[in-house]
């Protein structure tokens, strides 16, 4: 619909970034252009409540620029997944794999109860592996998970897949 176009026209193609050979999906045009950036925090927020969620859970780091002004328009608290090494606290971490190598994440466990209901947030879904670690975070901290919602997925790679075992049956989110 016309929400969708105008989100995604706000999605700049960046060639070889990081690295040679890379389309990097840039949203920081959707960011500075106010209309956009309501219209996407309105909808990611409509999404929360339909799906019954107590929290969101934000990825780093643009994760936490969308789920952060969510959390405030669902009227939901925001707990943030860090890579492993930033978080002060008691942390639960979890590794996963990459490309090249591995990666951790962590949560403070502490701000999720038995009780809530996790959405989590990103941009971008590329490989679904940070998504889906983080899904072993919350069920570990003893959360329900919600759903997963992202402004957009990468449709060449498998991410979709991925994620899919992970979610036992919650949505996948793509806008
Ligand atoms: P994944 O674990 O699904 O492979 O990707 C993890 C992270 O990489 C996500 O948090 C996402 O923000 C980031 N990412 C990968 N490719 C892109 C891209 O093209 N654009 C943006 N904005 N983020 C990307």
């Amino acid at each position: 619909d016309s929400t969708r176009a105008l989100l995604l026209s706000r999605i700049r193609d960046v060639p070889d970034y990081p690295k040679q050979g890379v389309l990097f999906k840039d949203i920081t045009p959707l960011l500075a252009d106010p209309t956009a950036f309501a219209a996407l925090t309105d909808t990611l927020a409509e999404l929360c409540v339909r799906h019954g969620a107590t929290k969101v859970v934000g990825l780093e780091a643009r994760g936490f620029i969308l789920a952060a002004p969510v959390a405030v328009r669902a009227g939901l608290g925001f707990v943030p997944v860090r890579k492993a090494g930033k978080l002060p606290g008691a942390t639960l971490g979890q590794a996963y794999d990459l490309e090249y190598g591995t990666a951790e994440i962590e949560i403070h466990a502490e701000d999720l109860s038995g009780d809530d209901r996790i959405m989590v947030i990103d941009d971008v879904l590329a490989t679904g592996g940070t998504a889906e670690a983080s899904l072993e975070l919350i069920r570990r901290a003893g959360a329900e998970v919600a759903g997963v919602a992202v402004l957009m997925e990468l449709g060449f790679l498998p991410g979709r897949a991925r994620l899919e075992q992970g979610l036992r049956g919650a949505p996948l989110e793509v806008l």
